[in-house]
């Protein structure tokens, strides 16, 4: 591993993904330090879910590598990435419905009282975190004891959010965490992103730009399969490159 990976959690190297001949992923390079937040834009089309799935190690690099703290992720299982510390929200919220919000947090905070698991899979170096401490987290002591049922859809955002972090994960990617919510709630999220940024590295995936705004310091722009350009917020929005993209996607939805 040579010294500038050291401050990366995450590099990607000239990676490819290929279906069938079809390029989702071209030549991509793309690198996050340790405790960032970035937010990754890019039309329909452009690659963003792919760029999860390798990072995730749900799909395989045809060509190039990805490296998360230095190791290369080529060898290792969707499983064993989880395992090294990558975490993801998908986009519909995955919890126990029947279960009430404080069950739902003690299912993963206390996973099954499994002797193997703790021997072989040491907590990682964030601090354990505790049920109390996740539900003011995400805002939801005063629901702890509903059933994730009775939840509005931006509180089960939340909810599954809190689940993710009580795994203690360094890098955490959330796809389109804000799709369908209330202002308020998209809100809220954006403000329950930005504390957990303070104590993990973050990758978001999202098209509310008004949310972007929100969070956003850095963001990366996709575009058919590789990096359009990185900047701020200002600089991306008067970026002559991604006033063309957007304006040939709204074309063709008309
Ligand atoms: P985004 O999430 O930015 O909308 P995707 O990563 O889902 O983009 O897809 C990028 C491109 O790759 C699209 O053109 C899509 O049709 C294609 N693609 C994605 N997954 C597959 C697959 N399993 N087989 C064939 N083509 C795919
Ligand atoms: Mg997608």
């Amino acid at each position: 591993m040579t010294n500038n990976l050291k401050s990366n959690i995450l590099e990607i190297n000239n990676l490819t993904v290929s279906f069938d001949g079809f390029k989702a992923l071209n030549n991509l390079n793309f690198s996050i330090e340790q405790g960032e937040l970035r937010v990754i834009i890019g039309p329909n089309g452009a690659g963003k879910t792919t760029f999860l799935d390798i990072i995730t190690g749900k799909v395989k690099p045809t060509e190039g590598n990805v490296f998360f703290k230095g190791k290369n992720l080529r060898k290792f299982s969707e499983h064993q990435i989880a395992r090294l510390g990558i975490g993801r929200k998908f986009q519909t919220p995955r919890i126990y419905l029947n279960l009430t919000v404080r069950e739902n947090l003690d299912l993963t905070v206390n996973p099954q009282k499994n002797v193997f698991k703790t021997l072989f899979n040491p907590v990682r170096n964030n601090e354990k975190r505790t049920v109390a401490g996740l539900l003011e987290t995400i805002g939801l002591t005063a629901k702890a004891e509903l059933k994730a049922d009775l939840l509005s859809h931006g509180e089960k955002q939340r909810l599954e959010i809190g689940m993710l972090v009580a795994q203690s994960p360094d890098l955490l990617l959330v796809d389109e965490p804000v799709a369908g919510l209330t202002d308020e709630e998209t809100e809220n999220v954006g403000a329950l992103l930005l504390e957990l940024a303070q104590s993990h590295s973050i990758i978001v995936i999202e098209h509310d730009m008004e949310f972007v705004r929100q969070i956003a310091k850095k963001v990366t722009v996709l575009h058919q399969g590789s990096v359009l350009c990185e900047g701020s917020m200002d600089q991306i929005q008067n970026d002559p490159k991604v006033i063309e993209v957007y304006l040939g996607e709204e074309q063709q939805h008309d």
